[in-house]
This record gives structure tokens, C-alpha cells and sequence, in this order.
């Protein structure tokens, strides 16, 4: 099967086109230049702003002049991963998509479906006039993956919608009322520093399931930074160890898999006793949740620490 014989057809038009575009978050100029070509060749009112979000206006079809306008909105934005084996430049090259029977793929690399896809189907319902519909307020925002930055800096005074279809799903058959929520925490721990002279030890925790912050919070999965966090804190009542880094996970959106600790210890040990302690009764308490955790202490070579 080719890609122009996917229905709905002008949806996959549109998305074979937004994959041949480098779009990889932080990178939002051209796919907004193709955003803006497309409501000017449509002669459709549009407002672009510095984050290269883009707001594309359409008018109601006939007869519905008077409903509420209602607000369509997607990302411009994709996640750029590719296996180890793949070359690709993703600031120069776009992305292949391919057919898999009933799927969608792309060679070798994230497909960027999330949320191209969206942006696809807006395309095409703002340059329908097969469907009847209120005002179009089509709002494509950029740099979601990496933080929501392009929504953030949004002018919320260029919408007048008071409803809003968000078209960022995990499914295709599932409509979702309301939506997920998110915090940025950033916490300060006010901490003494002090020179010491011992041995430098590691400790790591890993091995944890993980999984999405957003859609696999309620599974009961465990952050490794938490179990890192119930370590130190029995640690600190049973020895004088001190810490020198502390290190886990790399995404906001991720359930954190992999802690890794340091410490400068006097007596190596009597260390390893306790921290072997506290650690297996942590593994044991979570067992039945994450049977692959894996605590390892690492000795290393022997330190100064200064200031
Ligand atoms: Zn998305």
C-alpha cells in the first residue's frame, strides 16, 4: 500500500509532508514556516509569534455564524530518537516514513506521530469546506516535549474560545474530558561542605521499570530518587558518612529508573555493613513491585575532597 492511498486521505498528505520537515523540538522554524505558508496560500488570518507558535483562524461554516467559536490544538514539535545502527542528522534530514500493514512507521527513528498527526488533521479540516463547524481557532504550539515552552509564552489574548480540543491523546479511539497535569518543583537544600580525606564510595540504584510520568503514575512504579532519598535518610542516622554527588534521571516526564550516589567514607566496612543493610531491606520492602532493582556498592579509589 503507497501513502496516498491512506485514508483519510489529505491527513496523510499532510503528514508525509510534516515528516520530510526537520522538526525535532528546538528546531520549530521551518515546520512554522510551513504552517504559515499554508493559512497564507488560504488566504486564512493567521498570527505567528517569536516561539514560532501558530494561531491559523477560520471562519464558521454557514449556518453556524452565531456558535461558540472552539479551539483545535497541537504540537509542532517531536522527540528525535533513532537506533544506534541509523546515521540520520535530524537537524538536515527528515524523517521515512513506511507502511507496516495496519501501522505507520518510520525507518530507524522516532516517527514523530505525536503529535504530527494532530497537526495533520487540523491541516486538513481547515482547508475542508466539506465539514460544518463553529469559528477555528487552530492553535499549533511548539516545544511541548521539552517543557511546554512555545504554550507558555502563548498571547492567550488572540483566542476568544472558551473550549478547547487538545489532539495530544495516546489513543486513537479514546476521548479524554478533562486532561493530565504537571508541577516543576525546584527545591533548594541549604548544605554544609567540609574537607575530608577518605575512601570514595558508589552506590547505584537501577533497574527500576520506569515508564511515562503523565500515563503510568497510577502503576505504582517507583522512582529511583525516592528510594535514593529513603537510603540517605536511614543512612545519615547510622553513619558519618558524607555524601559528594548525587545524580538521578534526565527527563521530567519519566518515572526516574537509576540513581546513582557517592559518598567519602572513613571506615570502608563498617560503610559497606550498614549501607548493605538498609539496602536489602529496602529491595525487600518493594519486591513484589520492582523484582529487577539492582543495588550495587562500588568501592573507588581513595580520595581528597576539597572545597
Ligand atoms: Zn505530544
Amino acid at each position: 500500500m503507497r501513502f496516498d492511498e491512506l485514508n483519510p486521505k489529505r491527513v496523510f498528505k499532510y503528514f508525509e509532508e510534516i515528516c520530510h520537515i526537520p522538526h525535532g523540538s528546538g528546531d520549530m522554524k521551518r515546520i512554522a514556516d510551513y504552517c504559515e505558508a499554508f493559512a497564507m496560500a488560504r488566504g486564512l488570518k493567521y498570527h505567528r509569534d517569536g516561539a514560532n507558535n501558530i494561531i491559523i483562524y477560520k471562519s464558521a461554516s454557514k449556518g453556524y455564524e452565531n456558535a461558540d467559536p472552539i479551539i483545535l490544538q497541537g504540537h509542532l514539535d517531536m522527540v528525535c530518537q533513532k537506533n544506534d545502527d541509523i546515521t540520520k542528522d535530524f537537524l538536515t534530514e527528515g524523517i521515512e516514513p513506511y507502511i507496516d500493514g495496519d501501522f505507520v512507521r518510520a525507518k530507524g527513528t522516532t516517527l514523530g506521530a505525536d503529535n504530527g498527526i494532530a497537526v495533520s488533521m487540523i491541516l486538513a479540516i481547515l482547508e475542508s469546506n466539506e465539514y460544518e463547524h463553529p469559528a477555528i481557532e487552530a492553535v499549533f504550539t511548539t516545544d511541548e516535549e521539552t517543557g511546554m515552552y512555545g504554550a507558555a509564552s502563548l498571547d492567550y489574548s488572540l483566542l476568544s474560545a472558551k473550549r478547547m480540543i487538545n489532539l495530544d491523546a495516546e489513543e486513537d479511539d479514546t476521548v479524554t474530558v478533562s486532561c493530565a497535569g504537571g508541577s516543576n518543583f525546584n527545591i533548594k537544600i541549604p548544605l554544609t561542605r567540609e574537607k575530608r580525606t577518605g575512601d570514595y564510595v558508589n552506590v547505584t540504584l537501577k533497574g527500576l521499570i520506569g515508564g511515562h510520568s503523565g500515563v503510568e503514575i497510577h502503576k505504582g512504579r517507583i522512582n529511583s530518587n525516592v528510594l535514593a532519598g529513603r537510603f540517605l535518610n536511614e543512612l545519615i542516622q547510622k553513619s558519618d558518612a558524607s555524601l559528594v554527588n548525587i545524580s538521578g534521571g534526565d527527563k521530567a516526564n519519566a518515572i526516574t529508573r537509576s540513581t546513582s550516589l557517592s559518598f567519602c567514607v572513613e571506615d570502608i566496612d563498617g560503610f559497606n555493613a550498614i549501607a548493605t543493610d538498609i539496602l536489602d531491606s529496602i529491595k525487600m520492602a518493594i519486591s513484589d513491585r520492582e523484582p529487577q532493582l539492582i543495588m550495587r556498592l562500588k568501592p573507588a579509589v581513595t580520595v581528597f575532597l576539597s572545597r
